[in-house]
Order: structure tokens, then C-alpha cells, then sequence
């Protein structure tokens, strides 16, 4: 046995490379009552989520125009907070483990997945901006004035255009597109069928590429500099988007008053969130923080072989392929190769840690989930509920609660996994990856937990 003389940091290495389900956390974490976030050499602060939220606000009325599925919410996109016992007790999860909560952005209108936050920010942020400067509205008017010829003709002008695995061009492409912009969406190889046949049926222009999402990206990004009527979103770059992350957390402070959870030292709130490039979780976690300070503990959830946060937070400007990992998972609003190192350095204060999770037991969650609770998602959808599992079952979890002194308030503990997408995939697709779940329920082999 080498195990003996080998450290916790080999130990993780090892499952790094190896594919092994890990669980990692922030030396660098701050638990000062505030803590400074700058993107981009800007410091940001709960001020700028309230102005993307101020902003969604002011759309809301057109968007409720544009879409028939908003009419009910007045043109607000959001998302449902849920109590699921009984997925608790699929997890095997006890009450003295704390309360497990779903944030349900699997099933956002419009986009159908957690992208409806940052990418329809982003989208009309940018429309907003022009409307402004060619004097259509000011801030305090009635936008719906966007959806007549006058702003349809400035829109028709310019294309916005974008990189993605799939669900970031969904809610671009779907927005850009109802606004009257020209819409490009350049997808990876892994991209779902299903998600370039939705965009095409509303007029948007998808380009195939035979790489990853990185080299998706960078095509967009090549061809959008050659044209200034071209606004690209760069997913890996954009604070706009992480701002409209970051309002989710606004909507979900006044959901926990309304549920009547509280957030403190005695009762801390752990969040699990899906990772991709990471502009999504990290808007996510600077909002919670700048609201619940250091009582939000908050982890990111990557596949196996695709763990490009982890990654990054290790060794910055390195890629899953430099650790010999092939990032090929079922997860493709999580094939990432690397990580954003925006994302990476606003979170290197903030970010509890991470964790990583086979594709398998991403199959294994969502069939449980559809089982106990009637939720259907996405498997990447499903990287968070591993979450509570390795914290409080993991000799390392274990280990850091302990260090922490978060231990003896476990039984007071919100434990609150991000669902980030699901609502359009298609129900022969699902139905797939129910029934692949539900084979290894079956088998039964379910313990998969990190070693130790
Ligand atoms: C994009 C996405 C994420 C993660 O967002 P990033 O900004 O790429 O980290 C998580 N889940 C789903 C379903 C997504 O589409």
C-alpha cells in the first residue's frame, strides 16, 4: 500500500487525473464579513446585481409581449424554490444533516435553463445601450416601444452572436432573435441536436464546429472582430453576464423570507452549483455572499473529466487536457475544457470548494429525482445533488466541517442545490436518461462518494 505515504493534495491529484469523484476546498476562502470582488479590474458589489436586476425589470413588460409563456409572471423570468424530502431521503440524507432545497432553474421559461439569467441579461443590456444612445427611450420609459419598427430597424442592423455548448446559445440565440437582432450561434461538437434544431426554427444562424467549446468560442470571438456590427458575448469574459447571474440571488433572499429560512452562523446555507466555464456559479455565489456573508458556503460541481474550475483554482491558465482528461461527458452544459479566470479570480475569496461527479451518478440523481420528487432535468443539472452527499459523508468533507466548526450546526443547515436546466429537452431524450438512471439504480452500486 503507497496510501500511507501519500498526501492529501497527491491523494486529489490522483483522482484528478484518474476520473475519480474528488471533493476539494479553498485554502483562500475569507470568512471576513465582507470581501472585496473585482472583475476585470472594476470592483463590483450587490449594487450592480440590483441594476441587472433594475434592468430585467424594465424589459418586463416587452418581454411579456415578446413571449406568450410570460404573460402570467408580467414578463419576469424565474424560478420556483422547493422543499424535496423525499429526494432527501433518496439521497439517504438524515434531517440531522440539515434541510435539502431545490432552486428550480430547470425549469426557467425562455431559455429552459440557468443561462436564461445571463445570457438574456446580457442580450438586453446590449439592446438597451443602443436603444439609449440613438434616443428611442429613456430609463423611465414604457420599453414595450422596443417591439415597433423603429427599434425593430436598429436591432435588424447589428447580430449578436456567441460561443456555446448548447444552453448559453439557446437563451442568446432565442432573445437576440424575438428583439429583431440577427443571431449567430457558433456550437461545439458536443452540442445537442435538439438544441441547434430549436435555435434554427427561430431564425437564428448556427454555425457547426467540429472542436470543443473553447475553439467555438474563439471562432466567434475571430469573427465578430472583423465586424463592428457584430456584439459578441463572451462567455468567457463577461461581467455583464455574471451580473445577471448574480440577481438570482436577490429573488431567492426574498423566497427564503417567504419560506421562513434563515441564513447565520447557526444556520449556515450550503449551495451546489453546476460548473461550466464558471461565469454562472460565480455570479451566483458573489450575489448569496454580498447578501448572507460569510454564512453562504458555496461549492461548484463539475463532471469527472471535465473539472476545469477545480483545475484553474490549481493551476491558473491550464486546461483539463494538461491533467490527461478527455472532457467528454453526458453533461454538456458542463464540457468545459477551461475555466473562465475571471470567474476563477472572483471566487478565489468566496468559493467553498468543489467536487466532481461521474456521469454515471449525474444519471442516478436524475432518475431519483424524477422518482421522488416529479422534477425532470438535464444531467448536468443533477452534478448538484452529489453535493450534501460528499460534505457530509466524505472523510475530506468531514474533515473540513469540523475545521470550519460547522459540524454541531449541521441540523439547522440549508442545503440548496441549483437546478440549472431541463425544461425543453426533448421527452424521447429524456425518457433516455431516465432509463439510464433507473439501470443503475438497479444495480444498486450507489456508493460514490469520494475514496477515504
Ligand atoms: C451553462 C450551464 C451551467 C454552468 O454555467 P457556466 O457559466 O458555464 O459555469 C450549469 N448547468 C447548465 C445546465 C448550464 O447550461
Amino acid at each position: 500500500m503507497t496510501s500511507e505515504t501519500t498526501s492529501p493534495e497527491q491523494t486529489l491529484l490522483n483522482d484528478l487525473r484518474a476520473a475519480r469523484p474528488l471533493l476539494w476546498t479553498n485554502d483562500g476562502r475569507s470568512d471576513a464579513a465582507r470581501v472585496e470582488t473585482v472583475v476585470d479590474g472594476r470592483a463590483i458589489s450587490l449594487a450592480d446585481s440590483n441594476a441587472a436586476q433594475d434592468r430585467f425589470l424594465r424589459f418586463a413588460p416587452l418581454l411579456a409581449k415578446l413571449f406568450p409563456e410570460l404573460a402570467e409572471t408580467g414578463g419576469r423570468i424565474e424560478s420556483g424554490l422547493h422543499r424535496v424530502p423525499a429526494m432527501q431521503r433518496a439521497l439517504g440524507l438524515g434531517p440531522e444533516q440539515g434541510a435539502l432545497w431545490v432552486k428550480a432553474d430547470h425549469s426557467l421559461p425562455v431559455a429552459g435553463s440557468i443561462k436564461a439569467r445571463g445570457g438574456i441579461h446580457e442580450v438586453l443590456e446590449f439592446a438597451e445601450t443602443l436603444a439609449l444612445e440613438n434616443g428611442l427611450v429613456t430609463r423611465q420609459s414604457d420599453y414595450t416601444v422596443l417591439a415597433q419598427a423603429p427599434a425593430r430597424e436598429l436591432f435588424a442592423r447589428y447580430e449578436v452572436a456567441v460561443g456555446s455548448t448548447g444552453n448559453l446559445g439557446l437563451s442568446i440565440g432565442v432573445m437576440a432573435a424575438a428583439l429583431g437582432f440577427r443571431a449567430t450561434v457558433h456550437m461545439s461538437a458536443d452540442a445537442k441536436e435538439w438544441k441547434k434544431t430549436r435555435l434554427r426554427a427561430r431564425g437564428v444562424n448556427v454555425v457547426e464546429h467540429a472542436g470543443d467549446y473553447a475553439e467555438a468560442v474563439a471562432a466567434g470571438r475571430r469573427q465578430a472582430e472583423q465586424d463592428a456590427y457584430c456584439y459578441f458575448v463572451d462567455d468567457e469574459r463577461s461581467l455583464s453576464l455574471m451580473l445577471g447571474y448574480s440577481a438570482a440571488a436577490l429573488h431567492l433572499r426574498d423566497q427564503f423570507e417567504a419560506e421562513g429560512i434563515v441564513v447565520d452562523a447557526a444556520h449556515p446555507l450550503f449551495v451546489y452549483l453546476p460548473c461550466g466555464v464558471g461565469g454562472a456559479p460565480a455570479g451566483i455565489a458573489f450575489g448569496l455572499r454580498q447578501i448572507y456573508g460569510p454564512h453562504v458556503y458555496a461549492f461548484f460541481a463539475e463532471p469527472t473529466q471535465s473539472p476545469c474550475f477545480f483545475v484553474e483554482m490549481l493551476a491558473p491558465g491550464k486546461s483539463v487536457y494538461d491533467y490527461g482528461l478527455d472532457n467528454r461527458t453526458e453533461a454538456d452544459g458542463l464540457a468545459v475544457p477551461r475555466a473562465s479566470d475571471l470567474a476563477a479570480a472572483a471566487m478565489a475569496p468566496i468559493l467553498a470548494g468543489g467536487y466532481t461527479v461521474a456521469d454515471e451518478t449525474l444519471f442516478l440523481d436524475l432518475h431519483r429525482l424524477r422518482v421522488s420528487e416529479g422534477m425532470h432535468i438535464e444531467p448536468s443539472a443533477a452534478a448538484g445533488f452529489s453535493g450534501p452527499r460528499m460534505l457530509t459523508r466524505s472523510a475530506a468533507g468531514q474533515a473540513w466541517l469540523a475545521e470550519t466548526g460547522l459540524t454541531a450546526a449541521l441540523p439547522q443547515a440549508t442545503h440548496l442545490v441549483w437546478t440549472t436546466g431541463g425544461l425543453f429537452v426533448p421527452p424521447e431524450a429524456y425518457a433516455e436518461f431516465a432509463e439510464r438512471g433507473a439501470a443503475i439504480a438497479v444495480r444498486g452500486d450507489d456508493d460514490i462518494s469520494p475514496a477515504g
